[in-house]
């Protein structure tokens, strides 16, 4: 097995590329894009998009089966990690979530009907989607429990429940929902997806929830996430999405690659927060000397540089395993790194913002949007508790209760069998005596 950490310089370039537009072409709409609205943002990406488009760096996260360009999950990763250090930048190389999981999901499950209908103009970034799978009255963390249900009638399918926190929802020309069509099945085989069009009769967008990221009441901007009814909602058989009963397992396949390409997104935020961090020690005195030669503040710069260098290996060893021996054999490495790059994030972030100081906490900086992001990733797409909790049920797998309940290591039970184990070696000892 070889290791390699080199980037071939075709795609080296590629990056190099990227890291330049992002930063000349993209970080500067960040200072207006809110008072852009969203038709601004997407007449200012537009061109961009064209550019990328040119580059052979759009829509890039689909394996070539699926009509991507077989990048591998190690080369999107390291893309991701430039796209992530803005949050528009996504926007502008065709990769943006929830987008991008639909696309795959569509890719992998749809039929040539759907494909034409939703996956292409989407991949062509004229559609926006969303996935609507968490529901405010039953856990997220553990879906098996889903109460919305779609009940066959006849050749329909009549949909009936409550969801939020459906991003994009309210700007999204179609939802693929998550419903239970079989409570009597095993858990994994109980859910189904569904692809309803905006408008459908029976979906009634309530609002896009007020969150820590976007705290006013806001309806229909981009990032929202909404609370949605669906209340008697009728589609036909063609609006199911993969087989009856598939939709925990489409689910999985759709959040392996994207949680690497979140982490690695994470990395991106994190490198703008600690480089912002190191900038602010270099000029700011404050008893007697630079912020730079105070040791708390030096350990914060060598600690956040080793947590986001780990992160970042964890991460690509991840997406290499995924490569190489497919998403089943990655799972237990996306699991480490889903709660171990949040916490990363959140840390490098939290002490960036700290050595601001209340510039820091002021939206003169970008670090306390950094924040609130940095607090979300640490529950979607999993809450950091179950992915610990299922790496280390996957740990303990491999261990046995020692024999006679006498611990392995035990020191005396080892010497006495090393005693008499190596009795003609001490016994030659005690001779020589
Ligand atoms: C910014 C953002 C975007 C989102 N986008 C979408 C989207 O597009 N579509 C969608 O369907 N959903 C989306 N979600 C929802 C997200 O997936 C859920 O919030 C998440 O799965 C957790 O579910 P829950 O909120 O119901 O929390 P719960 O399941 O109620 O869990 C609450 C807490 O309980 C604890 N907990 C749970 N299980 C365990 C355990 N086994 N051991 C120890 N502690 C445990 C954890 O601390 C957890 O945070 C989004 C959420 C956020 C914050």
């Amino acid at each position: 097995m070889s290791w390699d950490f080199c980037t071939d310089p075709a795609f080296q370039e590629q990056l190099d590329w990227m890291n330049g537009f992002v930063r000349s072409e993209i970080w500067p709409l960040e200072a207006v894009w809110h008072d852009l609205g969203l038709e601004g943002l997407r007449r200012a990406i537009a061109p961009l998009q064209e550019e990328v488009k040119a580059r052979g760096l759009w829509a890039t996260h689909l394996p070539p089966e699926l009509g991507g360009q077989g990048m591998g999950q190690v080369r999107l990763g390291l893309m991701h990690e430039i796209l992530g250090t803005s949050p528009i930048a996504p926007l502008a190389f065709g990769n943006a979530a929830p987008d991008s999981g639909n696309s795959e999901i569509l890719a992998l499950a749809g039929t040539p009907e759907q494909k034409d209908r939703w996956l292409h103009p989407l991949l062509a970034g004229d559609l926006r989607s969303a996935f609507s799978m968490t529901e405010p009255h039953t856990p997220g963390s553990d879906p098996t429990q889903l109460a919305t249900r779609a009940v066959r009638d006849g050749e329909d399918w009549v949909i009936d429940g409550r969801k939020w926190f459906t991003s994009n929802g309210s700007i999204a020309d179609f939802l693929i929902v998550m419903a239970v069509t079989n409570p009597d099945a095993r858990p994994s085989q109980r859910a189904s997806m569904f692809i309803l069009p905006a408008g459908t009769p029976g979906v009634e967008i309530l609002r896009d929830v007020p969150t820590m990221e976007h705290p006013w009441e806001q309806y229909g901007g981009y990032g929202g996430h909404s609370e949605i009814v669906y209340d008697g909602v009728r589609v036909g058989q063609e609006a199911l999405l993969g087989a009856e009963g598939a939709g925990f397992m489409l689910a999985q396949e759709r959040l392996g690659p994207g949680r690497i390409h979140h982490c690695m997104r994470w990395l991106g935020v994190a490198r703008r927060a600690f480089d912002m961090m190191c900038e602010r020690a270099t000029y700011r005195h404050a008893h007697g000397s630079l912020l730079a030669d105070k040791q708390t503040v030096q350990n914060w710069i060598a600690d956040s540089a080793a947590e986001m260098q780990a992160a970042r290996l964890m991460t690509l060893h991840a997406a290499w395993v995924m490569d190489t021996q497919g998403a089943r054999a990655a799972r237990t490495d996306i699991a480490l790194i889903k709660f171990y790059g949040a916490r990363v994030l959140h840390d490098v972030v939290d002490r960036a913002l700290q050595l601001h100081g209340s510039l820091g906490y002021s939206t003169d900086l970008p670090l306390e949007q950094m924040y609130r992001f940095a607090r979300a990733a640490r529950i979607y797409d999993g809450p950091d508790e179950v992915h610990r909790q299922s790496v280390a049920r996957h740990i303990l797998g491999a261990y046995q209760p020692p024999a006679d309940g006498v611990p392995s290591e035990h020191l005396p039970t080892r010497r006495q069998e090393a005693r008499e184990r190596f009795a003609h070696l001490l016994e030659a000892v005690t001779a020589d005596d």
